[in-house]
């Protein structure tokens, strides 16, 4: 397979090269040449396949030569070892629980894959391989899990002192090992500023190798794709609607690559927070990026969503066939603690702020057509979110995966948002 820029001036890749080089050189995103279909047999069997064989059937065409196949069957296998049950809410709504794998949130799915196929591309390299991320609070926990132990790579991670949650804190600062923590006297933003600004250092980078391993790679990117077969897997009955809790569109992107390729949907629900450049631009036709505001649903807060540009290009840009697939909605933090507390009473279920806003999205949605069914994807344990306490006035009970964290020791480095630091530290890591 081979990808292109969405901006169409860098030269096409390989799944090694857009893997390694993350963006292309233009600031386009990478996409695939291609959409591959799958077979009647692939869905005939879906009920009976097993998670690893799903996730090898559905990214084999998109890896291509870039990793053997028996070396990219066990990366799979390893990627999806953890459940992912689909679990009835209503009668017309279950979630597809995204948070039993070891950061409690959807994005261990793609981390893990990533981070074994990086180890499999450092392998014929001598020097060593830094990821660099900074992070709001899911993400780091994500790729340093994803990363921990990884032989050849070392992981920094970059996040805004006290604005994490407590699990989320822990997470990202009790692994040790080929992880470093950093924490940062300063806001999210400025974590991105210096992460961003070290990668596009070319006389650090002459030194040594780092690269960001954000959404927009395709390694995290097209392995989203797998659960949401493992969500037909389980379903009974027409296709559902599937609302996606959304920030930067990489979600939802996956699972509308995964409907082109052939699973069945009856629509998607693009479910935003007050951050709603994606709703109007669904009302206007015009795409209007703004700064980011602050919600309960805080993985979402996004201005500008990098990967909304891959759903554009899976629509050919062409907003009515956009229209047809696929709707937008702005969910308030108030509609969002509401959400929390009704399904609380009413189904006895504890939904996260962001799975939350997915489950208002679909239910107002259903309301005008009682005659479809569809399912939301729970994209984290409520667990991590320390507002869940208050709104839905219990402690969330902590899953027993978690409990040991509790007596793990922070271990971080306290630094100014200067960049010098942030370059000292690199240097060092890289030896
Ligand atoms: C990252 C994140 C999202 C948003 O996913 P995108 O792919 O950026 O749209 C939603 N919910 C949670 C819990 C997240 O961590």
């Amino acid at each position: 397979m081979q990808y292109f820029s969405t901006n169409r001036k860098s030269p096409h890749a390989t799944f090694k090269e857009a893997v390694l080089r993350g963006q292309p050189d233009d600031k386009g995103l990478y996409f695939p040449e291609s959409i591959p279909k799958l077979s009647n047999e692939f869905f005939a069997d879906l009920h009976e396949s097993s998670n690893e064989e799903i996730a090898y059937d559905v990214i084999g065409p998109y890896v291509g030569d870039s990793i053997p196949n028996e070396r990219l069957f066990e990366i799979c296998a390893e990627t999806v070892s953890f459940s992912f049950p689909l679990v009835a809410i209503s009668e017309n709504i279950a979630a597809l629980e995204l948070f039993h794998g070891p950061t409690l949130a959807f994005k261990d799915v793609g981390a893990r894959f990533m981070s074994r196929c990086l180890q499999h591309f450092s392998l014929d390299r001598s020097e060593k391989t830094i990821v660099l991320v900074a992070t709001s609070g899911d993400t780091g926990g994500a790729v340093a899990n994803g990363f921990f132990g990884v032989e050849g790579v070392e992981v920094v991670i970059l996040y805004p002192k006290d604005k994490v949650s407590k699990v989320q804190e822990l997470q990202l600062t009790t692994l040790g090992g080929n992880v470093t923590t950093l924490e940062l006297h300063g806001t999210f933003d400025d974590c991105q500023a210096l992460a961003k600004r070290a990668i596009a250092d070319a006389d650090l980078q002459k030194e040594v190798f780092i690269t960001s391993a954000n959404s927009i790679n395709v390694a995290r990117w097209l392995p989203q794709q797998f659960y949401y077969f493992y969500a037909l897997k389980q379903w009974q009955g027409e296709p559902p609607v599937i609302s996606v809790p959304s920030g930067n569109f990489g979600n939802l992107a996956s699972g509308v690559l995964a409907n082109i390729s052939g699973l069945p949907v009856a629509r998607f629900i693009a479910a935003c927070n007050a951050n709603d450049v994606v709703p109007q631009f669904f009302e206007s036709g015009e795409y209007k990026p703004k700064a980011s505001v602050s919600t309960l649903s805080n993985a979402m807060d996004v201005g500008d969503p990098s990967n909304f540009v891959r759903i554009l290009e899976i629509f050919d840009q062409n907003l009515t066939d956009l229209k047809t697939n696929l709707g937008a909605v702005s969910i308030s933090d108030e509609q969002t603690a509401e959400t929390m507390r009704s399904v609380k009473n009413d189904f006895d279920y504890v939904l996260d702020p962001h799975g939350a806003v997915a489950f208002r999205a679909l239910s107002d949605y259903l309301e005008k057509e009682p005659s479809q069914k569809g399912l939301i994807l729970e994209t984290a344990h409520p667990v991590k979110f320390d507002s869940v306490k208050d709104i839905i006035g219990e402690q969330v009970a902590v899953p027993d995966s978690i409990k040991n964290l509790f007596s793990c020791e922070k271990v971080s480095i306290e630094i100014e948002p200067e960049y010098e630091a942030l370059k000292e530290i690199l240097l060092e890591r890289s030896k």
